[in-house]
């Protein structure tokens, strides 16, 4: 582990004026497609959109986007969050990134987001997002909270708990928390959940694009809070073998037609329409989700599609209150804590909408 540098040193530094000066710091996607990366640059003023912020680049060869022989990659600004590290007017910037040809690189997974959701415009797809992850020691062995080497309790009294025996690790909850509503990221609630150390944040509601730019940031600032209390974050789908529950990231969804009066039998078509397209679906709903989606711990099979009313143990949920006034929103709780939301909500969009 890194020896602990005194905050309260820091703090002096901090406290200094910017003399005017703007810190954007340029977030985008690395070559896993599940890391993150980010960088500095000074700006002169505060920007008033993404227009004023200048296309940047990055050493494509140092996060597996680009060869050696020809690294640069252009980061280009898509939308501009508060930065709740930094405060004051300093930004966060979400950056898609393109060849020096403008084409977008394999890794870019908005590019075709954008076109899916400029085709759908109209039915106004609307996402809310359930962030599972796991917290870990410094080790990145222990789930924090856990004691070394062995097993706590059972599963049982951790979900949605209180106090020092169950939940473990709420000063990076709050301080996430926090800083996404600083940010302007669409946080709308957090839980405990059912593994111990395990939590859940829900982002959205949130229309079309807009989803995968928030989540995405939410992930960022979970990494970035982690950082700064020496803890790690896991989004693996099953961070620990056996009988405890896996991440899953479960995509709530509504269009125009399903929260219109009556809706209810545009998402039986819906539902059919994704029952066609189950093992496409499963293919882009994150790696590793095949040990997470066994049929137990509140998942349904991973190669059986079904739906139903209130059932946590199917593929779809309709929640109670969607049945009851005939309209609404439906849960997919098929995708995995470590997908990619420009992924999932574009595909969801794509064959609810376009049937493609
Ligand atoms: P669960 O009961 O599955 O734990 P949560 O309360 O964690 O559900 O999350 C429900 C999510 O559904 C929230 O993010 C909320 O914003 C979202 N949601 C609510 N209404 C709609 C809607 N009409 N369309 C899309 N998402 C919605
Ligand atoms: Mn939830
Ligand atoms: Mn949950
Ligand atoms: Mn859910």
């Amino acid at each position: 582990m890194a020896t602990k540098l005194d905050t309260s040193v820091l703090q002096h530094f901090m406290s200094l004026s910017q003399r005017g000066k703007v810190q954007a710091e340029y977030v985008w996607i690395g070559g896993s497609g599940q890391d993150l990366r980010s960088k500095t640059r000074t700006l002169d003023a505060v920007p008033s959109s993404v227009a004023d912020l200048p296309v940047w680049n990055f050493d494509g060869s140092s996060t597996g986007q680009a060869p050696g022989t020809d690294s640069e990659v252009l980061l280009r600004p898509q939308r501009i969050f508060a930065d709740p590290f930094r405060g004051g007017d300093n930004i966060l910037v979400i950056c898609d990134c393109v060849a020096p040809d403008g084409t977008p690189i394999p890794s870019n997974t908005r590019a075709p987001a954008v076109e899916v959701f400029d085709r759908v415009k109209a039915s106004q797809p609307w996402f809310g997002m359930e962030q599972e992850y796991t917290l870990f020691e410094a080790d990145k062995v222990t789930p924090f909270g856990w004691p070394r080497g062995g097993f706590p309790a059972p599963q049982g009294p951790y979900y949605c708990s209180a106090g020092a025996d169950v939940a473990f690790g709420r000063s990076v909850v709050e301080a996430h928390y926090r800083a996404c509503l600083y940010a302007g990221v669409h946080i709308a609630g957090c839980n405990a959940e059912v593994l111990p150390g395990q939590w859940e944040y829900q982002v959205g509601i949130c229309e079309g694009l807009e989803a995968g730019d928030h989540l995405w940031m939410s992930r960022y600032i979970m990494y970035r809070v982690c950082e700064a209390f020496g803890v790690n974050v896991s989004f693996d789908p099953k961070p620990i073998p056996g009988d405890w529950n896996g991440s899953g990231c479960h995509t709530n969804y509504s269009t125009v037609e399903t929260r219109a009066d009556g809706g209810y039998d545009a998402i039986l078509a819906q539902l059919e329409r994704l029952r066609a397209r189950h093992l496409e679906h499963i293919e882009m709903y994150g790696k590793g989700n095949e040990r997470r989606l066994t049929g137990a711990h509140e998942t349904a099979p991973i190669h059986r599609f079904s739906y139903g009313v209130a059932n946590r143990g199917a593929s779809i949920r309709i929640p109670r209150s969607t049945e009851a006034s005939r309209s609404g929103y439906y849960e997919d709780r098929r995708p995995a804590s470590n997908m990619d939301p420009y992924v999932v909500s574009a595909k969801i969009a794509k064959t609810t909408l376009l049937d493609e």
